[in-house]
């Protein structure tokens, strides 16, 4: 994995570069396999010129061997509209 890591800046082309700070993106929604792409977005900073600027440090998929699960855990986050619609319902027929 390490060889295909290697980060340039945009700026000099140098690869002679920090990872400052890192931070999760998690997709709001899953793929076609139920799984959820977890961005792990870095600042980076290249010590040939100064220049900083936002790149994907990694990139990890979350779900694919427990899809039931995952399945699961969205089924549990999505009713509270459905119940407003049906208590709409009722009581337009009355
Ligand atoms: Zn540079």
């Amino acid at each position: 994995m390490s060889s295909k890591n290697t980060r340039k800046c945009p700026k000099c082309g140098s690869t002679n570069v920090d990872v400052v700070k890192t931070w999760n993106l998690v997709s709001p929604l899953p793929d076609k396999a139920g799984r959820i792409t977890v961005t792990i977005m870095g600042v980076l900073k290249c010590r040939n010129c100064g220049y900083t600027w936002k790149s994907t440090v990694s990139k990890i998929k979350v779900g694919g061997g427990v899809e039931i699960e995952g399945k699961q855990e969205i089924a549990e986050e999505r009713p509270p509209k459905e119940i407003i619609l049906d208590l709409d319902e009722i009581l337009r027929e009355e």
